[in-house]
């Protein structure tokens, strides 16, 4: 199977000791797994932390757009969804030299089933990737052994052919669970950036479909790069 770990790259919405250490954390991870990864980077977080998204970037990780503000996409209007991802885009552009093409999350997924959001978000060239497993590594309280177990379990009972694991660049328990992840797939599994994957691979918009192993996308990529 591919499985293709995936960061939001954002400010906490609550207080943890050291969310830029446990960024770092995740890099060097990565780094010494030599596995690449996928990081939706808000372009607040770009603005703030230039270095880590090269880093990001030299490290052969793909770079894609969480939004400018991580404004949930329900609270603005049309036109400030068109600002927020056209200034997302120009800021990774100038902070990093690398186009996010659609690379793409909504910031906390929200309005993925919503189809005037997607309309707005498709119209700026972007289109949003969701997830199959992962995504509560920012709970409180939430043990690295339990979030470990539940995507493990994800990889092992899937019946697609790939994994989109979601995670976050900040909370504590994070970088002990993409160590623990990689350590127990990597071998049978391939760790691989979401260009990597097959189009019909990458979950867009609605996955609900996905849990029951059919395929009722009707995505169709263009301008692939
Ligand atoms: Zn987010």
């Amino acid at each position: 199977m591919n499985v293709a770990l995936t960061f939001d790259a954002e400010h906490p919405d609550q207080m943890v000791a050291d969310p830029v250490g446990n960024a770092v954390a995740i890099l060097d991870q990565l780094r010494s797994s030599d596995v690449q990864a996928t990081f939706f980077v808000t372009g607040v977080w770009a603005k703030s932390y230039p270095c880590l998204v090269a880093r990001i970037v030299e490290e052969g990780h793909l770079l894609g757009s969480h939004g400018f503000w991580h404004c949930p996409f329900g609270n603005l209007t049309h036109e400030a969804m068109r600002l927020d991802l056209e200034r997302s885009r120009e800021t990774l552009v100038d902070v990093s030299g690398v186009d996010p093409h659609h690379w793409f999350r909504l910031p906390q997924g929200q309005g993925v089933y919503d189809a005037t959001i997607r309309h707005a978000v498709e119209a700026e060239g972007f289109h949003h990737v969701h997830w199959d497993s992962g995504a509560e590594d920012w709970r409180p309280g939430i043990r690295p052994l339990d979030l470990t177990r539940q995507i493990l379990s994800a990889v092992e009972t899937s019946q697609i052919t790939s994994q989109v694991v979601l995670l976050h660049s900040w909370p504590e328990p994070t970088p002990n669970v993409v160590s623990s992840i990689i350590a127990s797939l990597q071998g049978a599994h391939t760790f691989v950036r979401l260009d990597e994957l097959r189009p019909e691979e990458v979950p867009y918009w609605a996955t609900r479909s996905r849990q029951d192993g059919s395929d009722n996308r009707e995505m169709v990529i263009k301008n692939e790069s």
